[in-house]
């Protein structure tokens, strides 16, 4: 249902930074399959998830009225009919709103909360803080004490350590989080007043991650969460299609393997859109697809899937830059773990410019409201390039927009003005960008 493109042709678009959609190459068939991993283990976190709902809603007042659970809305997108050309026909489109999730403001707060969760609840057990089964006891000042003499440690882009870090505080852990140097200012600034440590490194994500887990080693009071290689992560990000199920069978969508659904996830390490593909597929299996969408300069997993025999080939080696103003996707090198678990069942691969991002971001605020970071608005991006090459037969299209709802309002207008093309205010210009779509 997607062009295919020869190897070396996708790998020759990538090094020209020139934006493509193509089918997976290393597809294979896994329908409903989830290699190590069954239904029943991404039915844990989720039963997990729910343990810790009641905890959640008294330590996140932005949580009280939903009870506890994190979740995002699904919104139908006709909306944004018109900014696609009309082209989409008589395919419905859907927002998968993760945008919008409450505490962290993006997709990570699926697998970084999840992970701190799982974290606090192995110490809480081994303290027996959880012999009477109750988790409000996680919330008493005698649990805190304990959690407190403990300290997650991790490195990111931004997006990650700002929910680990805003998480693991909650509950009175010490949270330590080394940024890249995308990582914005605001989310430091945030982490710091909450009583993080944020450590800054000039280098990118590869690096602040690198360092992070080196300071961890041999420490068990350092608990280190690794989003390059965290089975923990994969399964917060899977329970995303336990609650996708139930909101689809509220809003009658029933997609089906002759008339699937084409779902569009933008992507970094590979993380947070491997593990939610892993849990679609294991839930609908071919009935529901997905496309990984990238940065045209921070192309990782796309390369990797061209050169699938290289697991540290990065966006270097072919002379890009890792530059982008999607900074939740700038990323060198992608997950190993989340290639060998989802490499196979993904559909697609699509790269995006800069361009087409920032104008998203604005065409969506304009049509929605919704506020989108760059990294969030990929999939519309990714639809667009689909649509303009005329191939598509789908049920219909579900756009997740990954992050940008908690940007302050003038981050928010700094990436609205780049579209304006003033180069004097545009923070994230760069030399010799140009609009290749
Ligand atoms: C982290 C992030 C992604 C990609 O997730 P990975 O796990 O790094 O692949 C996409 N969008 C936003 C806004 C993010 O923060």
């Amino acid at each position: 249902m997607i062009t295919k493109r020869s190897i070396s042709s996708a790998l020759d678009a990538l090094k020209r930074r020139e934006p493509v959609v193509f089918a997976n190459p290393q597809k294979m068939d896994l329908s409903g399959r989830g290699g190590p991993f069954t239904l029943e283990d991404v039915e844990d976190a989720e039963r997990r998830l729910r343990r810790f709902a009641p905890v959640l809603a008294i330590l996140f007042p932005s949580l009280a009225e939903v009870a506890g659970i994190i979740e995002s809305p699904l919104l139908p997108g006709e909306a944004l009919g018109a900014q696609f050309g009309n082209r989409l026909a008589d395919s419905p489109l859907w927002i998968k709103a993760d945008s919008a999730l409450p505490v962290a403001g993006s997709v990570k707060a699926r697998g970084g909360i999840y992970e701190v969760l799982c974290f606090v609840e192995t110490i809480a057990r081994k303290h027996g803080l959880l012999d009477s089964g109750d988790y409000l006891a996680l919330a008493s000042p005698r649990a805190r004490e304990m959690l407190a003499r403990y300290t997650v440690v991790v490195g990111s882009t931004g997006n990650l350590g700002f929910s680990i870090g805003l998480s693991a505080r909650a509950f009175g852990l010490g949270a330590e989080i080394h940024m890249s140097s995308d990582a914005k200012a605001w989310k430091k600034k945030r982490l710091r007043e909450v009583g993080a440590a944020v450590v800054e490194h000039a280098g990118d994500y590869q690096s602040a991650v690198a360092e992070a887990r080196r300071t961890c080693m041999q420490n068990p009071e350092r608990y280190f969460i690794d989003d390059e290689d965290s089975e923990t992560l994969f399964l917060g990000y899977a329970t995303a299609a336990i609650r996708l199920k139930q909101q689809f069978d509220v809003a009658g969508i029933a997609p089906s393997a002759d008339a699937p659904l084409v779902v569009f996830l933008p992507c970094g390490v590979g993380g947070a859109p491997g593990g939610i593909s892993f849990g679609l597929n294991l839930i609908f299996g071919n009935a529901v697809r997905t496309v990984f969408v990238q940065p045209v300069d921070a192309p990782c997993f796309v390369l990797r899937a061209l050169r699938p025999s290289e697991p540290s080939v990065s966006v270097y080696d072919i002379g890009l830059t890792n530059r982008t103003i999607a900074d939740g996707m700038a990323v060198p090198c992608a997950s190993d773990l989340v290639y060998r678990l989802a490499g196979g069942i993904i559909e697609g691969y699509a790269t995006v410019t800069d361009r087409a991002l920032a104008r998203w971001v604005v065409g969506v605020w304009k049509a929605t409201g919704l506020r989108l970071e760059p990294s969030g608005a990929a999939g519309f991006a990714a639809l667009e390039a689909l649509l303009a090459n005329g191939a598509e037969k789908a049920a219909g299209f579900l756009i997740w927009t990954t992050g940008g709802s908690l940007l302050p309002d003038d981050e928010f207008q700094a990436v609205l003005d780049f579209q304006e093309g003033d180069s004097e205010t545009r923070p994230y210009a760069q030399s010799g960008e140009q609009e290749t779509q």
